[in-house]
């Protein structure tokens, strides 16, 4: 029996599922997930011996690779210092300068621990903004585990085809809408409809928890224009596209401003963090020096702000890294198509700089009940295969594969062979 099969047998009676997140279950592919010991730069170690190319880089903040030195080092240098002290500290305002002074549209923040209490705490806060209450939001977008945002969500809740969450009262979920991703219409409607009109919507402003779904021409310009004349925030949940399609996230890559932005993963380089910030304005109802009130003893944690900002600032000062992550992500994601084409297959890949993932279906994915129409049981006999090359991804079609600045031409290479190999024997 293999470590990692020991290991999930231990598990699974005193964690439920036996992981302490739903996505590291190879739930679809009916095996044991493997338990990982170590990583550096682009690969990982389970506890079998094996080695892996991965692709899923704990789900985005290993945008540096793992294990990075300079990240490591910063982590230790600050722990020498205690671990927490639930005070204020000089490296927030630091954080909190760095960021402000390069992104535009972020004019004050507030630092939390996870990409989940950064989109609850902007909610709030649109809602104490604007005085209103419903919040439309994607089929198929994920913004954490949160009762209001448990709606026809993305991630594993899409992979475990329950729709929404049991436990969660209707009470909830009432003035949360949902719009189809990429339909500006199906927006205009809502906003037509509900009497007082919606305080914000929220998006994945490159969806990337239904697998990876590119926003149309115009679809972020359109939601920008909306709220605007309805009087309605635009909060971007950039949890997994900011400090990843460049400095500026998504806003800066499609050139729309929205008014909040929410911020996880690479912002902690691997450390729990998550953000929230935008128009100074509007960031300060928060307590204590507004109305809206949230809180963290955790919040800013020293060691977590000291792996962040070496990350942010190594990003910042070496942005040609996206350049070459540009670079890798067509050359993967176009070496996939090409095999596709090659082999006379017509699934999709859809991708976004260093973000992308294969759609095994032959029709366009553009939203929702297009990525629903991919064949998850050929999914998981590609990661099985996949798994065994030593190829890691995420044990499910709704995800997306994420590339890093460790990754290099070499393993892209060897990765694209293994896929050809998988599609000669099929
Ligand atoms: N928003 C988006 C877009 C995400 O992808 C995620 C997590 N994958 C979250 C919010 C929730 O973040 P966390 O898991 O850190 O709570």
């Amino acid at each position: 029996m293999m470590k990692s099969e020991e290991l999930f047998e231990r598990a699974v009676k005193r964690i439920p599922g036996g992981v302490n997140s739903p996505v590291r279950a190879y739930g679809s592919v009916e095996e044991a997930p493997r338990f990982i010991q170590r990583a550096e730069g682009c690969k990982v170690f389970d506890a079998d011996g094996n080695t892996y190319t991965d692709y899923i880089g704990s789900w985005g903040p290993m945008i540096l690779g793992h294990n990075h030195e300079k990240i490591r080092e910063a982590v230790i240098r600050a722990s020498e210092n205690g671990l927490s002290f639930g005070c204020a500290t000089e490296r927030e305002v630091e954080m909190a300068e760095f960021i402000c002074e390069r992104i535009p549209h972020v004019e004050m923040i507030r630092m939390v621990n996870s990409g989940t209490e950064a989109v609850m705490s902007a909610i709030r806060v649109a809602r104490g903004y604007t005085g209103k209450t419903k919040i439309i939001k994607f089929a198929g977008c994920y913004h954490g585990h949160t009762d209001a945002m448990l709606v026809s969500a993305g991630s594993g809740v899409m992979t475990s085809g329950v729709p929404d969450s049991a436990g969660v009262p209707k009470g909830c979920t009432q003035d949360t809408m949902i719009a189809v991703y990429n339909d500006l219409n199906s927006v205009r409607q809502l906003m037509e409809e509900s009497r007082d009109g919606a305080a914000a919507v929220i998006v994945e402003p490159v969806a990337a928890n239904m697998g990876v779904v590119p926003p149309k021409e115009g679809f972020l310009q359109g939601l920008r224009d909306l709220c605007d004349a309805h009087g309605a925030l635009l909060i971007f949940d950039e949890v997994i596209t900011g400090f990843r399609l460049g400095f500026c996230g998504a806003a800066g890559f499609y050139g729309v401003r929205p008014d909040l932005v929410t911020y996880g993963k690479i912002i902690g380089a691997g450390m729990p963090v998550g953000a929230y910030g935008g128009r100074k304005e509007i960031m300060e109802m928060v307590a204590p020096a507004g109305a809206v009130y949230q809180a963290g003893t955790l919040s800013g944690n020293p060691v977590a702000m000291a792996a962040g900002l070496v990350q942010l600032r190594t990003l910042w000062e070496d942005q040609e890294i996206y350049t070459r992550l540009c670079r890798k992500g067509e050359m993967l994601f176009d070496g996939i198509r090409k095999i596709l084409m090659k082999k006379g297959i017509e699934y999709q890949v859809n991708s976004v700089a260093s973000l992308g993932c294969m759609f095994f279906t032959e029709h366009p994915v553009t939203d929702y009940a297009t990525a629903k129409q991919s064949d998850t049981k050929a999914f998981s006999e590609y990661f099985r295969y996949m798994l065994n090359q030593g190829i890691h991804m995420a044990p499910s079609q709704f995800e997306a594969m994420f590339l890093s600045d460790a990754h290099t031409e070499e393993e892209i290479g060897e990765t694209l062979d293994v896929i050809e190999g998988y599609f000669s024997g099929i």
